[in-house]
């Protein structure tokens, strides 16, 4: 029977670490293969790296002339590092990075070969575009579009191929990709967040926004993964009985971790730290086979280049020691999800972090300031935010009795609510001091001084306080966290002007400024009041406590991307510079796409493997069964023979009702997604692969499930739970 499951398990067993490299030397390898300053300087002649570096920093546009110089540069660089071709990197909409390599060597007039790469080719290259999806930006006639270089973000070499990271744009200007609005988001908030920390320093010139994301993710062996087809082609299990064990003990998180996951852990550090990623962190997660690594927060942009990069590195190092690595937001049923917090904050060019508490009162009050602004933009827009890391992959995790819930709150901790609670009370005209320690004394005397403590946590909150920046943990493993943040940038930026039109209104009426400040904000704290929790996220009664609270409480993926729709989001988005009307719609277009498409093909895998694997196997044991009801009664009295045949009488029926429900619901399955597929509107079919194929999955589910706990496990074909998680 299933020997093939053994056999593999036991391959999977019989594994050992896979010796890692140990040449490495991490930090003089830091960056080795990234074309940074330090390379520039080599490569580069004094004058095309101090036009570049100037570009750079001041975001200014970059001369023909010096293009062709750094090119020249960087193409000597990208050959003494062993590199042959080279590359526009860049990220569609289609999650993941595109590249399409071209050689160095291009032939000449006289028959010849010469080595090529000028300028031109490093600004701008139009890949042949016509298959990413574009949402009706750019149908396949009109078919072009361009990547572009990004000089913030330096290039690298992988393998041998040069790395140019770079947007990709429509001919007509918009955004085919996630970078695109990522750079313009971070501008907006730059500019919005300068203006506003002027009130408290007239010194500031610029505010970098940062992000430190922590990657979660499964391993599984690659044997026993070769044989889920459901992991192979859709990232996920689509059925597997909970194993009698999972995560009920708490053993794995921050236990030790498995000597071929270390192995696997330190090659992927050391192939990140030549690529510039500075990771630091490695530990294990909740969930058995659950993983983390997090490297040292960094500029926006970057950090987030170096975490798509970091999740493709992964799965190609992952391969050599005979593990797959699972991005999926939900690979299996019962026990925890990934997720990627991101860690997100804001500091200026004069070195002082806005997330925290400062030195001084007019560093406290400006924490508070951008704090509060915080709070006010997350809960006028917390359905826009939600929208931002929707996904069908995510809607596993989300809602599902783990961090977070399908409702944004922000999490605070008991010292800044306390802190807020007073300045909301307090008389605009009691002298107000922050305490050199942190949070404060408010009014004269007679309020106690509050220590900040960072410590306070409370992981069951999509966005929370942790003590120097905010954390949105709602972001899924998979996603790229541009989506997530360029929509956290842009509701800030447009939270900071309006603030600061406010401010300016009150000083106009002849306020002193600390006083128009706390004004507002003590108006703020009171109407963004709903937005704030600290209870448990998970529980029933903040359901319905929030709902009436007004949050965004829709648990429909497809109806949750309406919120990018609604006219206050067009407005932010066409205000800050963003995205415009005709960008948004494109990409929801394409988010309904995508999430059919991600149903669509776990439908059909399903009813593959309900129909040719669990369904054979099912009755292949009822035969087995049926053959011994029969050999008993050939040998015994009949009534020996009902009494001993009771049991597996009961089976067969069993086993019956389970097959004959998965076969109904199989067809049903295939005639609701015939009845989707020919809706035109991509959201209606998002709605109805919604509504009518996603239930039926789960009905199927249950019953296979059901029937894996019936059928002898020698005949079982696929591995099942507790071989996936436990073995390593
Ligand atoms: P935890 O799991 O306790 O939240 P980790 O150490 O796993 O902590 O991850 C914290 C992440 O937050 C790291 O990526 C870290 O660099 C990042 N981080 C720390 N301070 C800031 C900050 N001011 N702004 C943005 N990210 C930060
Ligand atoms: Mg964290």
């Amino acid at each position: 029977m299933s020997t093939l499951r053994f056999e593999l398990l036991r391959e999977a067993l019989g594994r050992t670490a896979v010796p890692v490299n140990n040449e490495n030397r991490p930090a003089e390898d830091f960056a080795k293969n990234v074309f940074n300053r330090e390379k520039m300087q080599r490569y580069l002649s004094k004058y095309t790296y101090k036009a570049l570096t100037d570009s750079i920093d001041k975001g200014l546009p970059l001369d023909r002339a010096i293009a062709d110089g750094v090119a020249t540069g960087m193409k000597q660089w990208a050959m003494d590092m062993g590199a042959t071709h080279y590359t526009h990197w860049f990220q569609p909409l289609t999650g993941g990075t595109a590249e399409k390599h071209d050689a160095f060597l291009e032939p000449n007039a006289n028959g010849g070969i010469i080595e090529e790469f000028s300028g031109k080719l490093l600004v701008q290259q139009e890949p042949d575009a016509s298959s990413f999806p574009s949402g009706g930006l750019r149908n396949t006639f009109e078919a072009r579009g361009y990547s572009a270089w990004d000089p913030s973000s330096p290039a690298f070499v992988v393998g041998d191929t040069l790395c140019i990271p770079t947007v990709f744009i429509a001919y007509t200007g918009e955004a085919l990709d996630y970078k695109t609005p990522l750079l313009r988001s971070i501008n907006a908030l730059d500019k919005a967040a300068t203006d506003v920390c002027k009130y408290f320093d007239e010194n500031v010139t610029k505010v970098i926004s940062y992000l430190g994301w922590e990657q979660e993710y499964f391993l599984v062996d690659e044997a026993l993964w070769a044989a889920r087809p459901d992991l192979v082609t859709t990232g996920r299990t689509l059925m597997g009985h909970e194993s009698a064990k999972n995560q009920q003990l708490e053993d794995h998180y921050f236990g030790s971790i498995p000597s071929r996951v270390l192995a696997f852990m330190t090659d992927l550090e050391n192939e990140a730290l030549k690529l510039g990623i500075p990771v630091k962190t490695r530990h294990n997660e909740v969930a058995p086979n659950q993983f983390e690594v997090a490297p040292v927060y960094e500029e926006i942009n970057l950090a987030n280049d170096h975490n798509i990069l970091l999740m493709s590195i992964m799965k190609r190092v992952a391969r050599r020691h005979h593990f797959r690595v699972l991005l999926h937001e939900k690979p299996f049923k019962g026990i925890n999800g990934s997720g990627k917090h991101n860690n997100w904050s804001m500091g200026t060019d004069t070195g002082v972090n806005l997330f925290s508490p400062g030195k001084n009162d007019t560093q406290n009050l400006q924490f508070i300031t951008f704090l509060v602004n915080t709070m006010m933009a997350v809960y006028k827009y917390n359905g826009l935010l939600k929208a931002s890391i929707s996904s069908a992959t995510n809607a596993h995790r989300l809602g599902a009795n783990e961090a977070p819930p399908a409702i944004v709150s922000i999490f605070l901790g008991k010292q800044i609510t306390e802190v807020l609670d007073k300045l909301e009370r307090v008389s605009t005209d009691d002298v107000i001091h922050f305490d050199k320690k942190v949070a404060l004394r408010l009014g004269v005397a007679h309020l106690p001084e509050v220590l900040l403590d960072n410590t306070d946590r409370n992981r069951t909150s999509p966005f929370a306080f942790t003590g120097n920046r905010f954390e949105f943990r709602a972001v899924g493993s998979s996603a790229n966290c541009a989506e997530a943040i360029m929509t956290l940038n842009t509701v800030m930026a447009n939270q900071l002007s309006q603030f600061k039109i406010e401010v300016d209104n009150l000083i106009g009426t002849g306020m002193t400024k600390d006083k128009a400040i706390i004004t507002v904000i003590k108006n703020m704290i009171a109407e963004c009041r709903p937005i704030h929790f600290e209870g448990n996220g998970y529980s029933e009664e903040w359901k319905e406590e929030a709902a009436r609270r007004g949050l965004d409480c829709e648990t429909s993926v497809p109806l949750i991307f309406d919120n990018f729709l609604k006219p206050e989001s067009l407005a932010v988005f066409e205000k800050c510079g963003v995205l415009s009307h005709a960008e948004i719609e494109s990409r929801c277009e394409v988010k309904w796409e995508t999430y059919t498409k991600k149903i669509q093909i776990e439908s059909r895998v399903l009813g593959d493997l309900a129909m040719n694997h669990i369904v054979p196997v099912a009755s292949s044991y009822q035969s087995v069964l049926l053959d011994n009801i029969y050999k008993i009664n050939a040998l015994f009295s009949k009534e020996d023979a009902d009494m001993m045949c009771r049991q597996n009488r009961r089976i067969i029926k069993d086993i019956n009702a389970h097959i004959e429900f998965i076969t109904e619901k199989c067809t049903e399955m295939t005639e609701a997604r015939k009845k989707a597929n020919v809706i035109t509107s991509e959201r209606e079919k998002a709605v109805a692969y919604h509504d009518t194929v996603v239930p039926l999955m789960d009905t199927i589910r249950y019953h296979i499930d059901k029937l894996e706990l019936i059928v002898d496990d020698r005949m079982w074909t696929l591995p099942k739970y507790r071989e996936l998680l436990f073995v390593r």
